[in-house]
């Protein structure tokens, strides 16, 4: 037999580990600007063209590159960083590896012009796919400048794989954040499509985090500082009150390098415990500072995975230096959280006589009659209910408003079923069937062939969630204009969200006006909102609508009205009057697909007669 066995050409080869380096533009971004770092760059520039597919640019006045090294900095596993095995123990550089620019030239169009410090002339190459296409020398500023262009552009399969820009983009946007939130001595710029998205002047660090992540941050930040033997530990901890329900801001970095690592994230969790409400996650840039002997970095091609060599030692630092820090700033438990999902349960004042109510039982009431006569009001059992009506707030004028759009709908569900035994719907839903609230959380009716319960903050997230999506194919909705626009400060990242979706915002009721780098005006609101406070109600749309962008069940479109409709809803917890309740009801019915909430959950459990006598039994 022939010998069948060949060594790969460098370019497929540097193909092949291109994929474990380059997995999107923001890989390239990252790789660029620690490049720059390590050059000792003090000023760094970053543009970027189509969220990076077209073009990502990384200036620096770094100490540049010979005539040599520009050739040579392309090859695979070479590098300026490290020279022996035992250096990979002492490692202060973000790269070591040699092989981003190898991979990044396999799969990419390259353009580089670089001068070093006090040298006369510069020198320029162009490379694609591995080749090396012309090498000149050139006039040009001292320093770096790599230009990427058409990234993937021989790789197909991954270029096809890429996301939308939206979401491309905010990894770009994450991983600026990572390098400039640990280099708060360098400044940073950031354009995008010819906009600039940040300027960050060289500053302390918290400064570089409340320019970072948004002025509203200042107030909210806790100091972290405590100094071991085995590792010192500094940064920040995020009030308990800053805690959001998405991820996304937490950082850790070790000796100048962002990483993650679920189990020191797990010991900042344990010192906020009893602080946050369930599904909270606190803001944290903790700063790991530790001998380079005590950690690997050597663990993956990206860099983001440390091993320590005493972690149970570290995460019981960070774990006592954090809970020093939150007791130092008297973050007592007791602070107020919105309590969306907590039971309430109704408390007898002292001396108050409960009376029972006094049920008369109403001959005429038939729901599932043909045509039900006009009857009168069970006024004893109403009296029972409008104790509760008078602490309810105005939902009745807003599901009206709702009822009036809904009833355009096109086919509705209770047209649409026919005699499933599964599915049982009072088709004429009237005013007068009996609804009760249990424990502000259901609502429960008779029905032809048992009980039904309908979560009350489900149910409403499905009737608007259907309003939503006719609003945003229609182009248009609703907006009621603030006499006083409230004025909400976001972060830039959260800024450049809302740009992307401007128009489908401007649908679904949202009249903002940019009024800053990082302030927005709320002009108009959705009308038929039930946060009437325009500025929380953007705040929470938007923390829902990045819980819903890694979604693949739903459109970009289905998530926007999700996210819309899980803010601006009834709550469980909610009390309703019985109006508001009937309304809900017969809302729900009008709905295409009223059994289901957001992420498919049931909206409606039937008690079939059959079930209630099992349970006699
Ligand atoms: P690594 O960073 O792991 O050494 P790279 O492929 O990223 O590997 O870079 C290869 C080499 O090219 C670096 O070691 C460095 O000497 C040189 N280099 C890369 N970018 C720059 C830059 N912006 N300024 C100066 N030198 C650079
Ligand atoms: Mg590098």
């Amino acid at each position: 037999m022939s010998d069948i066995i060949r060594l790969l050409p460098d370019s497929v080869a540097n193909q092949i580990a291109a994929g474990e380096v380059v997995q999107r533009p923001a890989s390239v971004v990252k790789e660029l600007m620690e490049n720059a770092i390590d050059a000792g760059a003090t000023v760094i520039n970053l543009v970027v063209k189509d969220a990076g597919k077209s073009l990502i640019q990384v200036v620096d006045n770094g100490r540049g590159m010979s005539e040599t090294d520009a050739r040579m900095c392309f090859e695979r596993h070479a590098t300026s960083k490290i020279q022996k095995s035992d250096d990979l123990f002492h490692i202060v550089s973000k790269g070591f590896r040699g092989e981003a620019l190898a991979s990044i030239a396999a799969i990419a169009q390259v353009e580089m012009k670089t001068r070093s410090q006090g040298a006369q002339l510069g020198t320029a190459i162009q490379i694609e796919g591995s080749k090396i296409k012309c090498q000149e020398v050139v006039h040009c500023a001292e320093g770096t400048s790599f230009s990427v262009k058409n990234l993937f552009y021989n790789v197909p399969a991954r270029r096809y794989f890429l996301k939308s820009d939206a979401i491309e983009l905010r990894h770009i946007i994450d991983e600026f954040h990572r390098v400039g939130l640990t280099h708060p001595e360098i400044e940073f710029s950031f354009t995008h499509n010819g906009a600039e998205v940040f300027t960050l002047p060289s500053v302390a660090l918290r400064q570089r985090i409340v320019h970072t992540l948004g002025n509203r941050y200042n107030e909210k930040l806790v100091p972290v500082d405590e100094s071991t033997d085995i590792v010192n530990v500094s940064g920040f901890v995020g009030k308990p009150d800053a805690a959001k329900k998405t991820r996304g801001e937490q950082y850790f970095f070790v000796n100048h390098r962002f990483i993650r690592n679920s189990y020191l994230h797990h010991a900042v969790m344990s010192a906020f415990e009893q602080l946050l409400p369930t599904g909270h996650f606190p803001l944290y840039l903790i700063y790991l500072t530790i001998d380079p002997a005590q950690i690997d970095i050597n663990i993956h091609p990206t860099k983001t995975e440390i091993k320590f060599q005493d972690e149970r030692a570290v995460y019981a630092i960070i774990h006592a230096a954090v809970r020093r820090a939150l007791g130092k700033f008297n973050i007592s438990p007791s602070l107020d959280f919105e309590q969306e999902t907590a039971i309430v349960i109704p408390i007898a004042r002292t001396g108050q006589i409960i009376t029972q109510p006094v049920v008369q039982i109403n001959h005429n009431f038939n729901p599932f009659g043909d045509s039900p006569a006009p009857r009168e009001r069970d006024t004893s059992l109403k009296g029972w209910f409008d104790q509760r009506e008078k602490q309810s707030s105005g939902w009745q004028e807003m599901l009206e408003i709702g009822r009036r759009e809904n009833t355009s709908h096109i086919e509705t569900f209770a047209e649409k079923i026919t005699n499933d035994d599964q599915l049982i719907a009072p088709f004429e839903w009237t005013d007068e069937a009996p609804v009760f609230q249990l424990h502000r959380k259901y609502l429960s009716l008779v029905t032809p062939k048992g009980l039904m319960l309908i979560d009350q903050q489900r149910a409403h997230q499905r009737i608007l969630f259907e309003t939503y999506m006719r609003q945003l194919d229609a182009g248009k909705g609703p907006s009621q204009q603030m006499l006083f626009p409230d004025t909400v400060t976001l972060s830039v990242a959260d800024c450049v969200l809302i740009e992307s979706g401007m128009d489908e915002l401007k649908a679904l009721g949202f009249d903002l006006v940019r009024s800053s780098d990082d302030t927005f005006e709320i002009v108009g609101m959705p009308a038929d909102a039930a946060v009437k406070d325009g500025q929380k109600l953007l705040e929470e749309f938007i923390e829902q609508w990045k819980n819903e962008r890694g979604d693949l069940q739903y459109s970009p479109r289905e998530k926007m009205a999700w996210a819309l409709a899980a803010a601006s809803s009834i709550r469980h917890g909610q009390m309703l009057t019985i109006p508001e309740m009937n309304n809900l009801v017969q809302q729900l019915f009008q709905c295409a697909m009223p059994y289901n909430g957001r992420e498919n959950k049931a909206t409606i459990i039937q008690l079939s007669i059959s079930q209630l006598e099992q349970q006699f039994r």
